[in-house]
């Protein structure tokens, strides 16, 4: 099928180094945890591909339990970057993950060598692709050695299945020995995906500060709080949101009455900021030198039009990032 991208693609996008590493990726990156499953309509997942791809986006995060059914998600990229985006794959920055629950029996999550290889041959086979630019180790594993789980993200850069590693959801001590065994292995951590949003900042306890002392990028995710941080649960559950559906995660109970106060403050601060409050949660991620980019979800194409256009207005006075934190003690 027929694609041609917007050649002005690279015109308004910023695009920041990885840590140390010769990887820049856009400020803004699209994941497809959610919106992109065999639940979800192809034709709408192939138009935010697009629109995101001609808005300067270059960097498309997967995993191989993304879904729902696990696996689907990778599919419907497949096809889709098959039928449109072939021509563009060299300027594509393509990640998956394993770690979580992916098949039955012993062989099928957490961090063994056997579970990795494994999965990354069947994500490869899902999205139709000879390899990822970055591999991730999804989550730590409490019981399989450390060294053991490093050695098999170093395996699969020699055997050119991922171009580049990283890990996520390793708080500030096991990222640390993580960082130490794949450097002594020849292979660096480029990137660390950890959650991070107004609502959730365990990052700035450490984390950070190691990243940037390791030279690893680092690339947050759920920055908007699953959705929570926009306008769009102010007045009512609108039907077709991520906590009506029903789907994954976030329900109905996470937006109490002291939570929604909170967003309505923070509303009227991106309001008087000329920001949406979406794209202030993106801009106050995004101020920070650390961070490498911000990795958004997107149900539909305005989602990422809205994300895109928070890169015009990233600088926060003092008196608002004052009132900001006001708002979240
Ligand atoms: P966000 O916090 O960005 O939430 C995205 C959701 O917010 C959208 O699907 C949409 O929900 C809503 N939304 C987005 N923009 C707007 C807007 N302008 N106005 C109103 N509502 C908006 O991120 P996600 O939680 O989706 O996570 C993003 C990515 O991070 C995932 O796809 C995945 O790649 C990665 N991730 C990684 C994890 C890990 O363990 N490493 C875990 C979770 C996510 P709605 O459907 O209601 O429209």
């Amino acid at each position: 099928m027929n694609y041609t991208a917007n050649p002005n693609r690279y015109s308004t996008m910023k695009y920041q180094r990885c840590g140390n590493s010769g990887l820049k990726l856009s400020a803004i990156s699209l994941g497809l945890w959610h919106n992109f499953g065999h639940v979800d309509e192809l034709e709408n997942c192939r138009d935010i591909l697009k629109c995101a791809f001609g808005n300067g986006i270059t960097h498309f995060d997967l995993a191989n339990n993304y879904g729902p059914p696990p696996g689907s998600a990778e599919e419907n990229f497949g096809k889709i970057l098959n039928d449109n985006f072939n021509a563009y794959r060299n300027e594509m920055i393509i990640s998956t993950k394993a770690g979580y629950k992916m098949w039955d029996g012993p062989y099928g999550d957490w961090g063994s060598k056997k579970y990795l290889i494994s999965s990354l041959d069947q994500s490869l086979q899902r999205m139709r692709l000879d390899y990822v630019d970055i591999f991730y180790h999804h989550r730590p594993d409490p019981e399989t050695p450390l060294e053991e789980t490093m050695s098999a993200l170093d395996l699969i850069v020699r055997q050119g299945k991922a171009l580049y590693v990283g890990i996520s959801n390793y708080k500030p001590k096991e990222a640390e020995q993580a960082i130490k065994l794949l450097r002594q292995l020849g292979t660096p951590c480029v990137i660390h995906q950890p959650k991070y949003s107004m609502f959730e900042r365990w990052v700035e306890d450490g984390l950070l500060d190691l990243l940037e002392k390791e030279g690893v990028g680092c690339i947050p995710f759920s920055p908007l709080a699953q959705g929570m941080l926009t306008d769009k649960y102010l007045n009512s559950i609108p039907k077709d949101s991520r906590v009506a559906k029903g789907v994954g995660f976030l329900t109905e109970d996470h937006l109490t009455k002291e939570k929604m106060e909170k967003i309505r403050k923070l509303n009227q601060v991106a309001i008087d900021r000329g920001q949406k409050l979406s794209q202030m949660a993106l801009s106050w991620i995004l101020k920070d030198k650390r961070i490498t980019s911000v990795l958004i979800g997107a149900s539909r194409q305005q989602q990422v039009l809205d994300a895109v256009q928070c890169l015009t207005n990233l600088d926060f006075t003092k008196e608002e990032l004052n009132k900001i934190n006001l708002i979240l003690s």
